[in-house]
């Protein structure tokens, strides 16, 4: 057992996992040569509710969610039943002319909690699959509609979409978008109504309704020629949780409608509870043409994803011609195991009041992280429900952000690891987005070791 091993056992097994590890692996979002030296690579033997414990016997409090999948803390009994449940009765079989319960089951549910008018559901495997679907679904309805001259998308400054080329066309992140350039499709850009943004003396709601008219200016500038604006509503969440006022998303909504475009709401990382309602589009009372899902969609344990969309859509693909069917398709479309996971998540948000307790912890957060505010070197505390983010700068008043060779972040991370906590700041914005089952003493131990990560950063 893991556990009669002696320190000195567990430290040396996790230094041989971590030398095997770094001979054959390459890890994403990750400069190689950063390891073994500036960062050191975590070898995890399991997760439990909001904690990992690593092979060398620490444990570190997942303060990320791991990436933003997990909700109700990892090891939750209730989702790993039914994926082994399930996995003794179907694993996984052909989507295309073959059909299975649970993927109806889940099709069912998702459209019962999703925003009223979403009558489809289209399955992938992860969040950018999702995304390069929905571009391609809206991009072909407008071509099925008769109207070939939409071909463009407008995506908003500073958003973010994932990784394969079409997802990160629509992204504005220079770290991730800049080589890449050359090889991408060029959406209109609009500006960000991000509320950091705003102008002295300007509200969140006015800065959102300005920037919504900067919006409309875009489509009239190109009538008829976008198939759809993408958006992540309410936080742009990779580009340093960065948050808007719901107004913003209600106009582009309008806007959208008025001008023959799809609207696509990116939840990927803010659905299920995670920005304080189930989806973020209620808090704005819209419904999208396209929904995307996946991260939080199977509770944090199985890679997959889906797309919601309207009978309008699905209808404009009807033909006796194969050409104007949606050809696309993923080998693992529609995974049994997956589904089995998302049923069981979903599960969980009908037999408790999970929205109603997340919003007592988004508030001891909000109160544990009140403090921070007055730290010289932070700017901005904002919080989205259960994503609260401290933009840490170099000049409080001029919100001048360290030169980013300096790799700030980096020692905010390094300090939090040392101190049994998973922080993975984004430049230099600390985040929490934990999962939804964590305690007060973590959240203590949270707002501690993160207060010290400021000092660190900014010392
Ligand atoms: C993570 C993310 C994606 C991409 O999902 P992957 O599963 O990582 O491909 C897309 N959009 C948003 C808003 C995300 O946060």
């Amino acid at each position: 057992m893991q556990e009669d091993k002696n320190e000195a056992q567990m430290l040396a097994e996790a230094a041989r996992l971590r030398a095997r590890d770094l001979a054959v692996l390459w890890h994403p979002c990750t400069q190689m040569a950063e390891h073994p030296d500036a960062l050191p690579l975590v070898p995890i033997r399991r997760g439990r509710g909001a904690w990992l414990e690593g092979v060398d016997g620490h444990r570190y409090l997942d303060a990320v969610s791991s990436w933003w999948t997990n909700l109700f803390g990892h090891g939750e009994p209730r989702i790993a039943a039914a994926i082994a449940r399930q996995a003794q009765e179907l694993e996984h079989v052909i989507f295309a002319g073959f059909t299975h319960e649970p993927a109806v089951l889940l099709a069912e549910s998702l459209l019962r909690v999703a925003p009223p008018g979403l009558a489809r559901v289209f399955y992938a495997d992860n969040g950018s699959a999702a995304v390069e679907i929905a571009l391609k679904m809206s991009f072909h309805a407008h071509l099925n509609r008769g109207d070939s001259k939409r071909r463009r998308f407008v995506a908003l400054e500073n958003g973010y979409h994932g990784e394969t080329l079409g997802a990160l066309s629509m992204g504005d992140i220079p770290l991730y978008r800049r080589t890449y350039a050359p090889l991408l499709l060029t959406p209109l850009f609009a500006p960000s109504p991000d509320a950091y943004d705003a102008a002295p003396g300007e509200t969140a709601e006015q800065c959102a309704l300005r920037r919504a008219d900067q919006l409309l200016a875009l489509f009239e500038d190109n009538e008829g020629e976008i198939c759809a604006l993408i958006l992540e509503p309410l936080v742009q969440c990779a580009g340093g949780m960065r948050m808007h006022h719901p107004a913003y998303v209600r106009r582009a909504r309008e806007i959208c409608s008025a001008h023959g475009a799809h609207l696509i709401a990116d939840e990927i990382a803010v659905g299920f509870g995670r920005s304080g309602t189930m989806f973020a589009c209620e808090q704005a009372g819209i419904t999208p043409d396209f929904l995307c899902l996946s991260k939080g969609l199977t509770g944090g344990f199985m890679p997959m994803s889906a797309v919601l969309t309207t009978s309008d859509v699905y209808e404009a693909f009807l033909d006796e011609s194969r050409d104007r069917a949606f050809l696309h398709s993923h080998s693992y479309t529609g995974n049994p195991l997956g589904c089995a996971a998302a049923l069981a998540s979903l599960s969980i948000f009908q037999s408790e009041p999970v929205l109603e307790k997340n919003r007592i912890t988004a508030g001891r957060m909000a109160a544990l992280a009140e403090p921070l505010r007055a730290h010289p070197h932070v700017a901005d505390v904002r919080q989205t429900g259960m994503i609260l983010a401290i933009e840490v700068v170099a000049h409080r008043a001029t919100r001048r952000h360290y030169d980013p060779r300096e790799k700030r972040g980096l020692r905010g991370y390094r300090h939090a690891l040392d101190n049994g906590v998973l922080l993975r700041p984004l430049g230099e914005v600390l985040y929490w987005m934990p999962p939804y089952c964590i305690d007060e003493a973590a959240l203590q131990q949270l707002a501690r070791i993160t207060t010290g990560a400021i000092e660190r950063m900014t010392d």
